[in-house]
């Protein structure tokens, strides 16, 4: 048996991981793990923490019997690896839980503007149910272009398959077999802008995907082409996409991400009240110009939000600590 302590966790999480890891003892800590803080975890085997809980020197030397720092969160630049070495201190994360999460989203935006969901809601809503301007368009036949074929891109691929549309992707690094199973072709960037209907992005943002969806690459589209990014806003320039949708080469945009976020490093980070005071994504987007365009779906960076990816951070988490204690250590980093 385990003592170990959870921190930044609610109370729905705490319930869980009672039940995932009967057999060990855990108290959960209210808030951060810090060096205030750190004194109530002095006779911890392990600490669960996620990103708002900074791990250097100073804290392991108020965890004198901590030996596994399990974070809840897939990005670990808030942990001295360094630090933790030194002291013998294993740390493992969670590599992956929402992939499947995510491309379901961007297909509810897809199939939103396809079928003119919202639209038809709120008409029905109201008591009218003239059919006048909620025609939509059928997915079959047509070609989705998936920019980044990596862990996301390939559920949205799978499930493009499923409405027998023509998958074309581009990615720096294509997998060619991947592509022969999964039936696909790659193509470079513009050949893809050229063909698609519809334009999804699952690319990481890094200094060479920065707008990469801008004034040129809007300028190679089909005309009509529907753009959606569950990815990062930044990865759209939001004058040029304003642009497009003005002059017709963008029929529809649905987006769960906006270029004027806060920078966001993990997303479960948007759940928690310490990042809510430190971004008021409300005010930072109010006044946005695409918020109130007619022709633009946006969704408030939800994608990854499914009760399922959520319980999988914490399945993993306590697998993490199972593993660890039970002599084979897993998803070390
Ligand atoms: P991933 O790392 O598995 O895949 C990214 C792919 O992009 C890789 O195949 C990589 O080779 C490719 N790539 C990288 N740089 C490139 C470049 N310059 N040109 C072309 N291809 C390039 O990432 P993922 O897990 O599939 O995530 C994709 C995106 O989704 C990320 O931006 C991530 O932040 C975002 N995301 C959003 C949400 C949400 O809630 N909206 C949730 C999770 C992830």
């Amino acid at each position: 048996m385990a003592r170990i302590t959870f921190f930044e966790t609610e109370e729905w999480e705490r319930d869980y991981l009672k039940r995932q890891l009967k057999g060990h003892a855990l108290q959960f800590i209210d808030g951060h793990l810090g060096v205030k803080s750190a004194s109530k975890a002095s006779t911890s085997d392990a600490v669960g923490i996620f990103i708002y809980s900074p791990i250097d020197a100073k804290i392991l030397s108020k965890l004198p019997k901590c030996r596994l720092i399990a974070t809840m969160s897939t990005g670990f630049d808030h942990i001295d690896l360094k630090a933790c070495k030194k002291r013998g201190v294993a740390v493992c994360n969670v590599p992956s839980y929402g992939e499947n999460t995510v491309a379901e989203h961007a297909f509810a935006l897809i199939l939103s503007i396809s079928r003119k969901i919202p639209q038809s809601a709120e008409r029905a809503k109201h008591g009218d149910f003239t059919l006048e301007g909620l025609r939509g368009f059928d997915l079959k036949g047509r070609t989705i272009g998936i920019l980044g074929t990596g862990k996301i891109g390939r559920h949205v691929i799978r499930m493009a398959k499923g409405f027998e549309m023509n998958v074309v992707a581009y990615d720096a690094f294509p997998d060619k077999l991947e592509a022969k199973e999964l039936g696909f072709t790659y193509a470079s960037f513009n050949k893809l802008l050229e063909r698609s209907d519809v334009i999804s992005l699952h690319l990481p943002l890094i200094p060479s995907t920065k707008h990469i969806i801008g004034a040129k690459a809007f300028g190679k589209m089909k005309r009509g082409c529907v753009l959606i990014n569950t990815a990062r806003g930044a990865l759209v320039d939001t004058h040029a996409l304003l642009a497009a949708l003005k002059d017709g080469t963008v029929s529809y945009a649905g987006l769960d991400v906006l270029e004027e976020e806060c920078e966001i490093k993990e997303e479960k980070e948007l759940l928690s009240a310490a990042f809510a005071r430190t971004c008021d994504l409300k005010t930072v987007l109010e006044n946005h110009l695409l918020l109130n365009h007619p022709r633009v779906i946006i969704t408030p960076h939800n994608a990854f939000n499914s009760q399922e990816a959520l319980e999988r951070i914490l399945d993993t988490t306590a697998q993490n600590i199972s593993s660890f204690f039970g002599g084979r250590a897993i998803n070390a980093v």
